[in-house]
């Protein structure tokens, strides 16, 4: 079975359970068409049928169905063959007596299922059969008695009907009335944690104990700090991706907090730079108007190379003058 139907399968039965009851193992009433197409298929009735249920079954047949079988006439022992092991598989379900053995002949699917099913015509499965039937006649009646699960062959795949409209308007209305006696207060199938929040919300209840009355407290304090949790029947819904603010935007902050801190320095030592090839003496005016005062070091350097070039040009490199300012550096020819 394809994981997907699986799992729709799974939640369908649940449903079952939930609004009406149903239970391991599940009842379940083949018809002699059932039988017929699973052995046509080489399909394990059994194994078939409770793989679509999700659940131990209790395969059932009701005394019409099984003589329907009974009845198949044959011709050959190939035929024959074929008859007897059908036989022998509703012979591994349980015989549901419907009460019309004593007629002539059986009943049709249709009728027997029908009686069994919902023998006082109220449209109620009081027993919770499932039933598993070729005959879409027997499924179109069906449908119409809430809460019966059906089921077919189709193509060698096993198909669990979706919920007909008569059960789902059940299963809704019973999951309402649920609700309303869960907000009323009653304490039966509420889970503990969604009782406390609803004794939070109704101030009026008495005989709590110390320590229920603190988790109350609490669960209250909880709710009103997150609106989204006085909403019990709503999921939080999840925020996707990281948490905090847009990385891409938080990120911009920092580096252009440094970058305008370095460029005013950067852009300093530039206009000292460029006045400097204009104007030697630049430097000397700026650390006086206190622009490079904070950034003595590099802008001390353009200015001694200047004067240690300048000279050389000037007079060749003879004078010792501004080659003993700069020490070492100036490589008189000697
Ligand atoms: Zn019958």
């Amino acid at each position: 079975m394809r994981a997907k139907r699986s799992k729709t399968y799974r939640k369908l039965m649940q449903q079952y359970g939930l609004a009406f009851g149903f239970r391991e193992p599940y009842q379940v009433l083949v018809d002699a068409g059932v039988i017929k197409d699973a052995a046509r298929f080489k399909m394990k009735l059994g194994q078939m049928l409770a793989g679509v249920v999700h659940g131990e079954i209790k395969p059932m047949i009701t005394q019409c169905c099984i003589r329907h079988l009974y009845d198949i006439p044959t011709t050959n022992d190939i035929e024959r063959r074929q008859k007897d092991e059908y036989i022998e598989v509703a012979k591994q379900a349980e015989r549901r007596r419907c009460g019309h053995h004593e007629l002539e002949e059986p009943l049709s699917a249709l009728e027997c299922l029908e009686s069994v099913v919902d023998p006082k015509g109220s449209n109620t499965n009081k027993n919770r059969y499932v039933v598993a039937t070729q005959e879409l006649e027997v499924r179109q009646r069906l449908r119409k008695v809430a809460g019966v699960p059906l089921i077919y062959i189709n193509k060698s795949v096993m198909i669990l009907e979706p919920m007909a409209i008569k059960s789902e308007n059940v299963r809704d209305a019973e999951e309402r009335a649920k609700i309303r006696a869960g907000l009323k207060g009653r304490r039966g199938a509420i889970t503990g944690e969604k009782r406390r929040r609803e004794e939070a919300d109704d101030d009026e209840d008495v005989d709590m104990p110390d320590r229920v009355k603190a988790i109350v407290a609490k669960d209250a304090e909880v709710a009103a700090q997150d609106p989204l949790a006085e909403l019990p029947m709503q999921k939080k819904r999840k925020v996707k991706g990281p948490k905090g603010p847009n990385p891409l935007s938080a990120k911009k902050a920092k580096p252009v907090k440094q970058k305008s801190a370095g460029r005013e320095v950067e852009d300093e030592r530039a206009a000292v730079r460029k006045a400097l090839k204009k104007d030697p003496q630049a430097a000397e005016k700026a650390v006086i108007s206190g622009v490079a005062g904070d950034d003595g070091a590099p802008s001390e350097g353009p200015k001694k190379r200047k004067r240690k070039r300048k000279p050389k040009e000037g007079d060749g490199g003879a004078s010792t003058g501004p080659g003993v300012v700069t020490g070492g550096d100036a490589d008189s020819p000697d």
